[in-house]
C-alpha cells in the first residue's frame, strides 16, 4: 500500500471548497473533502507521523528557505511574557522551540505536538535543551495559569476543533501571557492567482519527489488554500476569551502573525 492510499478521502485536485466563516468549519474540511472530525483528526496524524523525517528538508524546498525568515520574524516579537516556561504548540521537528532557546535564554521551553515521530526529530536536534509533551492543542495535560506564553507556527489548520484548543490555551496561560501565533493567511488579491499556481502544481510535484506522498501534499496545500484570513483568527481568540492586541500581515498576506494576550479575569 502506498502512503497515498493510507489517507482517506483525498482524491484529485479538485476545486477549493468556499473559504470558511468560523475556524470551526475546518472540524470536517480536509483538503477540498468533507470527512467527519475522527477521520479528519486521524488522517492528520498519520500524515505527520509519514511525512516527520523529510519535513524540515521540504520546508526548505516548498518555500526557498523563506520560512526561516517568517520564523525569526515571528519568534523576535515573543516578549514582554509573565515569569514562567513557553509552551511551542504543535511545535513539530523544534524549529520555533530552537529561535526562542536562543531569543529567551534562560526560560524553560517545551515542545508539544500529538505527533510522537514529529517530536523525535525535534528530540534529536535540541535533546535536553527542551522539554516535550505528546498531546493535542484540545487537551493539554497541565494545571490552569501554568504557562507564560505558547507559540503556535503553522499548526492552526491542522486543528480539528481550533475554538477547543483556544480556549484550553486560554485556561493554561497566566494573566498577561500570550499567545503568538504564525499561520497561512489568505494572500493579497493580486498576488491570489501566481500563488495559486505555485501551491497546487508546485508543491505536491516536490512532495512526491522527496517523500514519495503527494496526498500529503496535496492535502498541505489545499489547506493553505482553505485557511480563513486574519479576521475569522481574530474573532475565534476573541471567543475563547483571549484579546487580540496584535495583527501583521507577512510577505503580502500570504502568512500572518496574530498575538494575543491573557487579561486578568
Ligand atoms: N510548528 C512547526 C513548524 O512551524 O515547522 C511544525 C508545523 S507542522 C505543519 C504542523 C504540526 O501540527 C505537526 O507537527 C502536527 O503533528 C501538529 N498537530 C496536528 N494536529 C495537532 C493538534 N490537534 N494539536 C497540536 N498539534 C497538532
Amino acid at each position: 500500500m502506498s502512503q497515498d492510499t493510507q489517507i482517506q478521502g483525498s482524491p484529485d485536485m479538485a476545486e477549493p471548497n468556499p473559504l470558511p466563516c468560523t475556524l470551526d468549519e475546518l472540524s470536517t474540511a480536509f483538503g477540498t473533502q468533507n470527512v467527519t472530525p475522527e477521520t479528519r483528526q486521524n488522517n492528520i496524524r498519520s500524515l505527520f507521523q509519514s511525512i516527520a523525517s523529510r519535513y524540515d528538508l521540504m520546508n526548505d524546498l516548498m518555500s526557498g528557505g523563506m520560512h526561516r525568515l517568517w520564523k525569526q520574524r515571528f519568534v523576535s516579537r515573543v516578549k514582554d511574557l509573565p515569569e514562567g516556561p513557553i509552551y511551542d504548540v504543535a511545535g513539530g521537528t523544534g524549529d520555533i522551540a530552537k529561535l526562542l532557546l536562543t531569543q529567551l535564554p534562560g526560560r524553560e521551553i517545551c515542545v508539544l505536538d500529538p505527533s510522537s515521530k514529529m517530536l523525535a526529530v525535534a528530540k534529536e536536534r535540541l535533546g535536553e535543551k527542551c522539554s516535550y509533551v505528546e498531546a493535542q492543542a484540545e487537551d493539554w495535560p497541565l494545571p490552569a495559569s501554568s504557562v507564560s506564553g505558547a507559540t503556535l507556527s503553522f499548526g492552526l489548520r491542522n486543528f480539528t476543533r481550533p475554538s477547543l484548543a483556544f480556549t484550553e490555551i486560554a485556561r493554561v496561560l497566566k494573566p498577561g501571557g500570550r499567545l503568538h501565533i504564525l499561520e497561512f493567511s489568505q494572500p493579497d488579491a493580486w498576488l491570489a492567482p501566481f500563488y495559486r499556481f505555485y501551491a497546487r502544481l508546485v508543491i505536491p510535484a516536490i512532495g512526491a519527489l522527496v517523500t514519495g506522498n503527494r496526498g500529503a501534499y496535496r492535502y498541505l496545500v489545499e489547506s493553505i488554500a482553505g485557511f480563513p484570513p486574519i479576521e475569522v483568527v481574530s474573532e475565534a481568540l476573541e471567543i475563547s476569551g483571549l484579546e487580540v492586541v496584535h495583527t501583521e500581515k507577512v510577505l503580502f498576506g500570504i502568512a500572518a502573525i496574530h498575538i494575543a494576550e491573557k487579561v486578568d479575569a
